[in-house]
């Protein structure tokens, strides 16, 4: 009996390109090779569907790539000089590595650095075997056999969250205020709980998604308008901090009115390329911070490892959706669709090592 020539050729794989803002396809490519004894071969086992890698302006720049940056893999070929991971391991890799030694690495600023915008991995997360460059097997690399691979491909993502946080400074505020209750800002909630916030409350317009904001810790939740009513309430004073995950202007400036004199409010996404107003003056006599956060450094993605290792975070109530690489045009569908659907992972094989 003759088998198919693709199941018995171990020199290809699958991936899945982007050909269009909303089209994916899946093509048959020779696997990558390692190219220096520093490198990492991974047979990828689960890739996250980013929130980020849903917005339209940026998938259009990403045309004919390979998306996938919320990746795990086993390790299937270690180079000789890499000792902190053995082969067969689950593995973590951060898709971007910095050099750990320019101004900006110095400073905390990782995600500045240029190593770091430069570095990726080849092709990327949303492909059957994945080429881990020497300097990401490197600095932001490490095993994670104690994880599932479904929790492990939610290490980058709440990395994202912990390192927001961060952005607060050493000591984290009581009294926060999460905006946008999707799987980010779920994480967020997760994430100042654990850093020791007191009091979280969510603002999300989905009923469903408030109910998920609870579970995760948030002590009341609220619609955009029922909080607003709030704010118009006497003795209202304000979240210490605002984590404002929509990307949309006009969130942005009504979640100013949620913070108190003094406070501050962290931008989690970027808004697309349109000035948004604000009002200094307001701004300045009030003191309030505007914080950008945008990705995280392998301080972050160690620190949200420690936290699912741990059970501080629980991820698994965020994945609702499971495709094979074949099916990733219904994959990104379904991410994109919104309502009950939170993490969407391709997941590879049947998971196992
Ligand atoms: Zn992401
Ligand atoms: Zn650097």
């Amino acid at each position: 009996m003759q088998e198919s020539p693709l199941a018995k050729d171990t020199a290809s794989m699958r991936q899945a390109v982007i050909r269009g803002p909303k089209t994916f396809e899946v093509e048959v490519v020779p696997r990558p090779a390692l190219q220096s004894g520093a490198e990492l071969l991974l047979r990828t086992a689960a890739c996250g569907i980013c929130s980020g890698d849903l917005m339209e302006w940026y998938l259009e720049r990403k045309v004919n790539t390979v998306l996938g940056h919320e990746v795990v893999g086993y390790a299937d070929e270690v180079g000789p000089d890499l000792e902190h991971v053995k082969p067969g391991q689950l593995v973590f890799v951060h898709h971007h590595a910095p050099c750990m030694e320019c101004r900006y690495c110095r400073a905390g600023d990782p995600v500045h650095c240029a190593s770091w915008r430069r570095s990726k991995l080849d092709p990327g997360g949303m492909a059957e075997y994945i080429r881990v460059p020497a300097i990401n097997a490197r600095q932001d690399s490490f095993a994670i056999d104690d994880l599932t691979p479904e929790v492990g491909a939610l290490i980058e993502p709440l990395a994202c969250s912990v390192k927001a946080l961060a952005r607060l400074g050493e000591r984290v505020p009581a009294h926060a205020v999460v905006v946008g209750c999707g799987v980010m800002g779920l994480l967020n909630i997760a994430a100042a709980k654990a850093a020791g916030s007191s009091e979280v409350w969510a603002v999300e317009p989905d009923a469903e998604r408030r109910e998920y904001a609870r579970r995760f810790g948030a002590e009341r939740v609220f619609t955009p308008w029922e909080l607003e009513d709030e704010t118009r309430k006497q003795g209202f004073e304000g979240a210490d901090y605002v984590i404002v995950g929509p990307g949309s202007p006009e969130v942005i400036v009504q979640s100013l009115g949620y913070v108190r004199n003094g406070g501050t409010v962290v931008l989690f996404t970027p808004t697309p390329s349109v000035p948004t107003a604000l009002d200094f003056c307001d701004l300045y006599f009030r003191e309030i911070s505007l914080v950008p956060s945008y990705s995280c450094g392998p301080q972050d993605t160690r620190r949200a490892y420690e936290l699912l290792r741990t059970g501080a975070v629980d991820v698994s109530p965020l994945i609702t959706h499971r495709f094979p690489i074949d099916e990733i045009q219904r994959a990104y569908n379904t991410a994109k669709s919104g309502g009950d659907v939170l993490k969407v992972l391709v997941v590879f094989g049947d998971g196992s090592a």
